[in-house]
């Protein structure tokens, strides 16, 4: 079974039950199921048919569900980009992975129009509309663009359902998604049918996500972590999204309130500016029975924060574009470890090896290497970077990691953020995490720079809420919690911290910043 199956399944089963909200309104697994029928009609009717490439530029709107079950019931392949990159970026990313229709938000509009010249390949653009005025927008472009426009409302409206049968198998891809790795540019990982069912099932069976599950989905549907944790998991279970399409921890407070949401997922960014928030009452959040941490180290002083301001448990995990992307995560059954990523979910092997690929003993730090049916296919177009990810059938993650006696994981950075300061490892999350539990500070981020005596120096980076405190005291504080060589050379104090859409915050701008000056 796949995924558009198993959601098929349940709209013949249960079709009144509540797939999505979004602005308030509830959309039924029958409705969205008939939705996804008829645009997979409409883009058959565009000339898509199984192992043709469509990209998305769209957020967290029902835009986004419809499209990627349409293509996936097709046996077409989805590749969702973040609307907000750069034209460059964008063009980048539509020609590598050679798609055929654009599905965008109508926001994009101007872009479409500047860009389609530098994308041949592309032959349809398909417009969701969000604003009353895209109707006109669109009648007023040139011809050439404008025969290649269509408006995903009014196709969605004439279409006949596809009501055919598509053979679709495990090892097909089922969306290839643009992750920037470590260099260079970004890499399209393959993700399969398998593989993204497989995640969704095992994350889902893991969390223990009911149909009576109400999912907040405000991290950014495009990446991995909500794609898997906020749209397929709960879809398979019959569970309800929340759409948030914009992330603010007033939109989140009131949509859980509204929703009596019971799950809640975002990055450790999201929980930071949510726990900050003043005015808020954590009755507000009182129906969510699981917070879930993913995407960067959730800062351990901000967990226990947030646990008791909101008595709520957070339940961390980790994982990876390349594998769909869950591999590990707190137990919601058992103990939940702070500063853990959680052991190993059902069906993923996960191990901390050394320079030789060999199994290092309990506490030793090594890289991370993960095996199961989340691992995905390859990169797109790239056999040698595909090689260099996935030896032996374990996918390298980057990430230096540890384990404890009871199989609990414990991230110790990303292999290529260690700080060399003398000889000596430096790992800027110790650092961070010192930073983070002092009072003054709102965010930090430490990064290696470059120094003639050491090869390198520790240099920290923090916001400040108090900001009657001084560079030498909190120089002072690191010292009191760490070695010598881990204490900040520098401290800076900016206003906010450089940050990814996704919200992970950006330690190589903040690297190349500093080494520019
Ligand atoms: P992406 O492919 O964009 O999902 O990024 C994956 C990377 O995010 C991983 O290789 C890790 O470096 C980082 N990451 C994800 N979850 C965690 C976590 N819980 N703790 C630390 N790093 C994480």
């Amino acid at each position: 079974m796949n995924l558009g199956e198993r959601v098929h399944e349940i709209a013949q089963q249960e079709a009144g039950r509540v797939a999505y909200t979004f602005m308030g309104k509830e959309t039924s697994y029958g409705e969205f199921d008939q939705s996804v029928s008829k645009f997979a009609g409409a883009l058959q009717e565009l000339g898509v048919e199984k192992g043709d490439h469509v990209a998305f530029l769209l957020s967290n709107t029902p835009h986004f569900l419809i499209s990627l079950y349409a293509t996936m019931r097709l046996g077409a392949t989805a590749v969702p980009i973040n609307p907000i990159y750069s034209p460059d970026e964008i063009a980048y990313i539509v020609n590598n992975s050679d798609a055929k229709v654009v599905v965008a938000l109508d926001a994009l509009l101007p872009l479409v129009e500047k860009a389609h010249q530098a994308l041949p390949a592309v032959e349809t653009y398909i417009i969701c509309e969000t604003d009353p005025s895209t109707g006109e927008k669109m009648a007023q472009l040139p011809d050439a663009v404008k025969g290649k426009i269509r408006s995903f409302t009014a196709i969605l409206e004439k279409a006949e359902a596809f009501t055919g049968t598509v053979d679709i198998v495990e090892n097909d891809n089922a969306v290839i998604l643009y992750t920037s790795g470590t260099t260079g540019k970004p890499k399209g990982a393959m993700l399969t049918h398998g593989n993204l069912y497989s995640n969704a099932r095992d994350v889902a069976e893991y969390l223990q996500i009911t149909p009576d599950d109400r999912v907040i989905a405000t991290l950014p549907v495009f990446h991995v972590f909500a794609l898997t944790v906020v749209v397929n998991a709960p879809l398979m279970q019959g569970a309800t999204i929340v759409l948030v399409p914009r992330f603010t921890p007033q939109e989140v407070f009131a949509s859980v309130k509204a929703s009596k949401a019971t799950v809640f997922a975002g990055v450790p960014t999201m929980f930071n500016f949510m726990y900050q928030l003043p005015e808020v009452d954590p009755a507000d959040f009182a129906s969510v029975r699981l917070a879930i941490s993913g995407g960067s180290a959730m800062p351990v002083a901000l967990l226990h924060n947030f646990e008791d301001k909101f008595n709520v448990r957070i339940s961390e995990g980790y994982g990876l574009s390349e594998a769909s992307p869950v591999t590990c995560f707190n137990p919601i059954d058992r103990e939940r470890k702070a500063g853990s990523i959680g052991t190993s979910i059902i069906n993923v092997e996960n191990k901390v090896v050394n320079e030789l690929g060999e199994e290092v003993p309990v506490g030793e730090v090594g890289e991370l290497i993960v095996r199961g049916p989340n691992v995905m296919k390859g990169y797109y177009k790239m056999p040698e970077e595909t090689q260099a990810a996935i030896k032996d059938g374990w996918l390298y993650t980057g990430d230096l990691a540890k384990i404890d006696e009871e199989g609990y994981f414990f991230i110790v950075d990303r292999k290529k953020d260690m700080i060399i300061v003398g000889g000596y490892n430096v790992y800027p999350r110790e650092v961070e995490e010192v930073l983070f539990a002092h009072p003054a500070i709102v965010e930090a981020a430490v990064v290696g720079l470059p120094d003639a005596d050491f090869g390198e120096a520790v240099n920290a980076y923090v916001v400040l809420k108090d900001t009657s405190v001084t560079i030498d005291e909190l120089k002072e504080y690191c010292a009191e919690h760490l070695a010598k060589y881990k204490v900040p050379r520098n401290v800076e104090i900016l206003d906010e911290l450089p940050k990814n859409t996704t919200g992970k915050i950006l330690r190589r701008s903040l690297k190349d910043q500093a080494v520019k000056k």
